[in-house]
């Protein structure tokens, strides 16, 4: 069964999109075999791969609706380690998502089918807010990564974050855990970033991860060339950032047991293109 992590955190513009996308391109430049799904309406995640709407077949909704087979929905993306599930949702489907993801196991099952045991990461890019879709990634996930930028309000929303992580733990999904706080586009000299570091150390020290991710253009101009910002530049601060980021995943992972186990030899067989 692959390890299941959700980027999640009640606010936008954070970076969640940014991490998953090169967090995932990095596992796969790392040669582990990664399955990222977009679960947001704005499919940035989606859009950070270069997908043309006439390339998508299918997406993340399809399959919570019983419109479609996971397997269907899976596309190959530009590194061979490295499969998408796109997202998009129309504002005459949210009533009808609302519906689904009351269903709380329903993407349990769906992860748990065997295609997926091929993976050793999925990356679930979440919504800025805690219901709905995130709700359901956080009961079928195994571990969180919350991205935290500067700011008051970066900081309330980890303390919101931490306190509904612990209730789904109590609720739905004892083996969840908090993977650790990832600080993005991180610029040491400003005083906002200053007293956000302090706070944020002072209140979750054992929770920051060692890599921080500093501001970097590479990573803007993901959205815009279609590429991970690993692809477009690896020698960027941005891109060497992310590198390190999956390395420490890695090595905790090792650390802790708590490595993937998977079919890797199966893997290429049986997806769809
Ligand atoms: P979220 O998914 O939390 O809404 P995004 O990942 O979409 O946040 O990031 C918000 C904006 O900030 C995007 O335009 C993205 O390109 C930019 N961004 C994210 N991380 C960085 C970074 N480390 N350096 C520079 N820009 C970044
Ligand atoms: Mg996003």
């Amino acid at each position: 069964m692959a390890k299941v992590i959700s980027i999640a955190i009640p606010k936008g513009g954070v970076g969640k999109s940014t991490t998953a996308v090169n967090l995932a391109a990095s596992l796969a430049v790392a040669e582990k075999k990664i399955l990222l799904i977009d679960f947001d309406a704005t499919g940035s995640s989606t859009i950070c791969f270069g997908f043309d709407k006439k390339d998508i077949v299918g997406n993340i909704f399809d399959v919570l609706s019983f419109k479609r087979a996971i397997g269907e929905v899976i596309h190959k993306t530009d590194l061979p380690n490295l499969d998408l599930i796109p997202s998009k949702i129309l504002p005459a489907d949210e009533e009808r998502l609302h519906k689904i993801t009351n269903n709380f196991y329903l993407f349990n099952h769906i992860l748990h089918e065997e295609q997926l045991s091929l993976y050793d990461y999925i990356i679930i890019d979440c919504p800025p807010y805690l219901q709905g879709l995130t709700t359901i990634s956080l009961i079928s996930s195994d571990s969180v990564i919350l991205p935290v930028k500067a700011g008051k309000f970066s900081l309330t929303s980890v303390n919101k974050m931490i306190e509904y992580i612990e209730w789904i733990k109590c609720r739905y999904n004892s083996r969840l855990k908090i993977e650790g706080i990832i600080l993005t586009m991180y610029e040491p000299n400003t005083i906002a970033w200053k007293i956000t570091f302090e706070k944020i150390h002072e209140n979750h020290g054992d929770l920051i991860f060692d890599t921080v991710i500093p501001r970097n253009t590479t990573l803007c101009e993901s959205e815009f060339l279609g590429k991970p910002g690993v692809l477009i530049n690896c020698n960027s601060s941005g891109a060497k950032a992310y590198m390190e980021f999956a390395q420490e995943i890695m090595s905790k992972a090792k650390t802790n047991n708590t490595e993937p186990k998977v079919l890797n030899e199966a893997y290429g067989t049986s997806l769809s293109q």
